[in-house]
């Protein structure tokens, strides 16, 4: 017969979602089991921006300082310019009546090592580490917890609730049988982690490089690296093992010159992440005995960079709406548990819709819509109530998409 573990709440995910939720729980005086599929977090090439309404949320888990205290870059300025031409806009953070009015760059394995340094404080959390799942547990249609291997040896955990917050591309959803659509969008990114050149290290402002369907970011990630992340046709994946690499370096320094050198360190895949985004969206969030948060609930394109403060909002809600767990399991019906949907569903898929248009418009090919992105960057940057509003939206302090009349505002068509 299988081990079996108790506890009041199953999380199936140690990112920042899951993790984010045990803090809130463990608070709460919870007993929290944590499932966690990789033995150990593999080093990502990517940038996180964590935006200042994730700063806030940070600093209400006590993670604040945790953060800062590691090799990440403080950015108040967002520069987007024309690939071999003119600046377009410039947003500006510090514009923001917000308490942090600036972003942190981390990298996604530093915002992790923040919550697990917090988590020590909290001995009602324990991780599985390795835990790797094959099952749920169920009792009628509820879920009462899930299997999995651990250290070779099939186990039991069972618990009230189970939460899903195991990313975009869930295992326990569709153990679950929760109805899923994932959008796949047609460019993927590549990281890829270089040595900022001197140019480049004064100002700590993140710079995007917009052409015809091209897009580079690059965003200062430590006090010497630069993280940069170059746009490619997701369909190219298979090219890897060709000269892919090499074009793309070529391409990147000639974008930007003071690149060159630092790009040239870069010589096997090994040293480059390779990212497709996706959007998922659910039939449904809850189910009697389970919910899902985070990317395995609503995973966004990333041009909003909210990923992380979204997970983070999906825990706030969700440990306010799970009642304590010896009142009874009705508190975790589909019913209790779609209070939670309810409150954040419209504020996610309202994102997303405002990122699948960032996404439709930043890399258009097509050379109309290119010189009319470039017109509304210009546009947007000459206009300070819309300026305010497009940053209020990537901080995370107050996302909705433009209004009509703003849009002809943007479009330079009305005052
Ligand atoms: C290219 C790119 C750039 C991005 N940039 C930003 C940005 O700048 N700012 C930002 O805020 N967000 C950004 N994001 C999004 C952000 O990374 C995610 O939204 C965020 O990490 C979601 O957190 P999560 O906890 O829901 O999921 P995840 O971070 O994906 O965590 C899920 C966890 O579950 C574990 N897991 C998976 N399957 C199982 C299983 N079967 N059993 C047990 N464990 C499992 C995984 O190992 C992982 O630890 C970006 C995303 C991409 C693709």
């Amino acid at each position: 017969m299988s081990v079996a573990y108790t506890s009041d709440v199953l999380i199936v995910g140690a990112g920042v979602g899951g993790l984010s939720l045990a803090i809130r729980l463990a608070r709460k005086g919870w007993q929290v089991r944590i499932l966690q599929e990789q033995v150990s977090v593999p080093p990502r090439r990517r940038p996180e921006i964590i935006q200042p309404a994730g700063l806030q949320a940070l600093d209400e888990l006590g993670l604040f300082a945790h953060l800062y205290k590691q090799d990440v870059t403080r950015v108040e300025t967002f520069h987007f310019r024309r690939i071999g031409g003119r600046p377009l806009c410039r947003v500006d953070y510090r514009a923001l009546n917000h308490p942090y009015p600036y972003a942190l760059i981390a990298l996604p394995q530093q915002s992790r090592r923040a919550f697990l340094d917090g988590l020590q404080d909290h001995p009602g959390v324990q991780i599985h580490w390795g835990a790797c799942l094959t099952g749920v547990l169920r009792r009628g249609y509820r879920i009462v917890g899930a299997k999995a291997i651990e250290n070779g040896e099939e186990r039991e955990f069972r618990a009230p609730v189970t939460i899903g917050a195991d990313g975009s591309a869930s295992r326990l959803r569709a153990m679950a049988g929760i109805t899923t659509h994932v959008k796949r969008y047609p460019n993927a990114f590549v990281g890829m982690l270089v040595t900022c050149p001197d140019s480049m290290k004064v100002d700590q402002t993140v710079h995007y490089d917009l052409g015809r369907g091209e897009i580079l970011g690059c965003f200062p990630c430590s006090k010497s690296q630069l993280c940069l992340l170059f746009m490619v046709p997701a369909d190219r994946a298979q090219e890897r093992d060709g000269p892919l690499l090499k074009s793309l370096k070529d391409r990147i320094a000639a974008i930007r010159p003071e690149l060159a050198e630092p790009v040239s360190a870069v010589v096997g895949w090994d040293q480059v992440s390779w990212q497709a985004p996706v959007r998922v969206r659910l039939g449904t969030w809850v189910i009697d005995g389970a919910a899902f948060m985070g990317d395995a609930a609503h995973a966004c394109h990333p041009h909003v960079a909210q990923g992380s403060f979204q997970a983070m909002e999906d825990a706030r809600v969700l440990a306010d709406a799970l009642q304590d767990p010896r009142t009874g399991a009705e508190n975790f019906s589909a019913r209790r548990l779609k209070l939670y949907e309810q409150f954040r569903r419209p504020i996610v898929e309202r994102l997303q819709c405002v990122a699948d248009e960032y996404a439709w418009l930043w890399e258009t090919k097509n050379l109309f819509l290119s010189y009319m992105r470039d017109r509304i960057f210009r546009s947007i940057g000459r206009q300070p109530a819309l300026l305010y509003k497009v940053a209020a939206t990537e901080a995370g302090i107050a996302p909705s998409p433009l209004t009509f009349m703003e849009r002809l505002q943007a479009l330079g068509l009305c005052a």
